[in-house]
């Protein structure tokens, strides 16, 4: 069967996808804010207005790897790096500096509560409020665990949302997509967390079901903004993927393209490398790549959010990762960067 199907999907796709070279997809790095304790995290620009979006009641922020205090990812020389996840690789007590960092940077109170999660590639959705969250400075959880109290990793889980203020939701990504959500009439945030995988599980879909039960969010109130991830110029996956989605959204090949190989030799005399390949098999063949933004972003739409409502903070975490962590660009040994929201306390609500 598998074989078969690869045969017929290696010929076939052929002809299916647009083609690209890779120059072609890389997104422009986006320009970080550099807080006073040099964190330096991204902002969605139409968010940063207070304006037309009317935003100022939102926290919100994408994390890079600029700034902070960690030594486990950088060359020798290069100054701390802020990784936010408890990683093998680095020291818990580095990372809950870090995550105080982070939250300085962000709500300018450093002691912010945080709520993370552990991220399984899922679309659960999770409700918190401020009891659930462990002080960023503390070193774990306190309590408010469902079904798993006992636990210090928190809940399994791939979204969250809440209606109370002065808290900040995390997600944590290395590649994968983090999607932030808020309700402007409402006064709710969520934050999704956004794999292959994740995508495939509708985790934005179904996490804007759940803002809609529990909080009875109409679409045309919500704001959304994609951070970063690995891009469509980096992301090449297996047949298998393009099934995945294939099997779960009509819109499923417009999310993927073949990518052709940037060596020039290869670009210029094309058929010294024809007889090497084999169709869908071949390392020197172009690569189908897929781009999660726009998926997440489909479903976005899907939901009935307006695209002036979506906003792309852009870039890519594995060919810019001078700016980024990026578990594939990096070959597993990444760290983790955090996108966070959360809703103001205070007047300015
Ligand atoms: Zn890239």
């Amino acid at each position: 069967m598998r074989n078969l199907r690869g045969n017929a999907a290696g010929v076939t796709r052929r002809m299916r996808f647009e083609r690209a070279a890779q120059q072609e997809l890389v997104s422009v790095a986006p320009v970080p804010s550099i807080a006073p304790n040099g964190v330096e995290w991204l902002a969605v620009p139409a968010w940063a207005k207070s304006g037309r979006e009317k935003t100022s009641w939102l926290w919100h922020g994408f994390s890079t790897r600029r700034g902070g205090l960690s030594r486990a990812y950088c060359v020798d020389d290069a100054p701390g790096e802020l990784n936010l996840g408890f990683t093998a690789a680095d020291d818990r007590e580095t990372v809950i500096a870090n995550r105080r960092l982070l939250a300085e940077a962000i709500t300018g109170d450093a002691a912010t509560p945080l709520v993370t999660l552990r991220q399984i590639h899922s679309n659960r959705v999770i409700l918190v409020s401020a009891a659930d969250a462990s002080s960023s400075s503390s070193q774990g959880w306190k309590a408010g665990v469902p079904g798993d109290r006992s636990s210090s990793q928190g809940w399994k889980a791939d979204g969250l949302m809440t209606d109370e203020p002065g808290l900040l939701l995390g997600i944590q990504t290395a590649d994968c997509i983090p999607v932030l959500v808020a309700d402007r009439k409402r006064r709710v945030v969520a934050a999704f967390h956004a794999g292959w995988r994740g995508t495939v599980n509708r985790i934005v879909e179904s996490g804007v079901g759940r803002m809609r039960l529990q909080f009875g969010s109409q679409p045309e109130d919500l704001i959304a903004a994609i951070g970063p991830g690995i891009g469509p110029c980096c992301y090449a996956v297996g047949d298998e993927v393009f099934s995945s989605f294939e099997s779960q959204f009509a819109y499923a090949r417009e999310l993927f393209c073949e990518v052709y190989d940037s060596d020039p030799i290869r670009t210029k005399y094309p058929m010294l490398f024809l007889t090497q390949r084999a169709p869908g098999h071949s390392p020197i063949g172009p690569s189908l790549h897929v781009n999660l933004v726009e998926a997440n972003r489909r479903q976005l739409l899907a939901v009935g959010l307006k695209a002036e409502s979506i906003q792309l903070v852009g870039g890519c975490t594995s060919c810019q990762r001078e700016l980024f962590f990026s578990h594939r660009g990096s070959q597993g040994h990444a760290g983790r960067m955090l996108s966070v929201i959360g809703i103001r306390p205070g007047r300015l609500r």
